[in-house]
């Protein structure tokens, strides 16, 4: 059978590159020839112009070159072809590295010497045992379960939060709406790995914040999200940090990207922020098993990683 032709629709990441590695393998476009193109079988996208899938109507499925597919869905002409998104160790392994160091960093009293050391102030403060904090990981799925081994083997105590609560080794897991009030009274450090879906939209905000455990050995709670930026509510954030709600906070993510200059996020003391970051999608380790994906879906074989349409993740 024909292949067809792939059309490579990606705005920010690194688009040369993966028109270079995928047009290495196959006849690749970055626009259908006109309102219908026939030729295109296969979409490889990051928040493509809107419907731009819509034009093609043989279309046999389409691949986020992300973890995360709420781009897709605000998309107008998404057409009815199989969702796949990125599962790859080499992603799992960037956003690990970015939970533990910040988790590590927040343990560790990372801002504290900072500023300290602005100051030239000599103070050590008490230390406290890994074992004594619980990390509370809000999404555990792909990445939040490789960053929940990789803490459990720091030896963090380890929550985990989802919508159903599937059971993971050394992790107390949590499920559903039942199960997020007592997962987060049992947390310290809330590290937030959702995607971003109606049902979650919003949902890192300060009644939510306000059950996390103040009252432990960091000396109050701590926020990280590495997920979307509008699973926050940044205000709600600020809110939080102001009142005491919250100790910290590492964002990666923000409601608005890039984070105006007039956010007082920027310059809070107590906030670290990264320039949506944590983890990169690498096309030299993403473009080989896609296109291996594409010719086991033409031999008939199912394909991986598709996401659910009805709850978009
Ligand atoms: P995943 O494997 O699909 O895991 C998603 C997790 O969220 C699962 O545990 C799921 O619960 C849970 N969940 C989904 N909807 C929920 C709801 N309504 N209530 C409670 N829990 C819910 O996704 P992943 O590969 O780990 O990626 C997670 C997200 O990370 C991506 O969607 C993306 O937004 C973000 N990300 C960010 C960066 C960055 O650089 N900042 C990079 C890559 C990805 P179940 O286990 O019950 O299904």
């Amino acid at each position: 059978m024909d292949k067809g032709r792939i059309l490579l629709s990606v705005t920010g990441f690194n688009p040369q590159r993966w028109h270079e590695l995928l047009s290495a393998q196959r006849e690749v476009v970055l626009a259908p020839d006109g309102p219908a193109d026939p030729s295109i079988t296969y979409a490889v996208v990051w928040k493509q112009p809107p419907n731009i899938l819509a034009r093609l109507p043989n279309l046999r499925a389409v691949f986020s070159i992300g973890a995360g597919v709420d781009h897709l869905f605000n998309d107008p002409g998404l057409p009815e072809a199989p969702i796949v998104r990125v599962v790859a160790d080499n992603l799992a392994g960037h956003m690990t590295d970015y939970i533990v160091w910040r988790v590590m960093d927040h343990h560790r009293q990372g801002m504290l010497y900072r500023s300290q050391q602005n100051k030239k102030i000599w103070h050590e403060p008490p230390q406290r045992a890994a074992e004594d904090i619980s990390v509370g990981i809000m999404g555990l799925g792909q990445l939040g379960r490789a960053a929940a081994r990789a803490l459990l083997a720091l030896g963090f105590r380890v929550n985990g939060w989802g919508r159903t609560g599937r059971p993971m080794e050394g992790v107390e897991t949590f499920g559903g709406e039942a199960g997020l009030v007592p997962f987060l009274n049992a947390t310290d450090i809330l590290v937030v790995l959702l995607p971003l879906t109606p049902a979650t939209r919003g949902i890192v905000n300060y009644k939510v914040l306000r059950q996390l455990r103040r009252a432990n050995g960091l000396g109050g709670a701590v926020l990280i999200n590495a997920g979307r930026g509008r699973l926050q509510k940044d205000a709600d954030i600020l809110r939080a940090l102001d009142d005491g709600t919250l100790k910290e906070a590492s964002l990666d993510v923000f409601e608005v990207e890039p984070l105006p200059k007039t956010s007082p996020l920027w310059a809070h003391p107590r906030v670290f922020v990264t320039p949506h970051a944590a983890a990169t999608s690498d096309p030299a380790h993403l473009v080989a098993p896609m296109l291996a994906q594409m010719d086991a879906f033409e031999r008939g074989e199912p394909l991986r990683n598709v996401v659910d349409r009805q709850m978009q993740y």
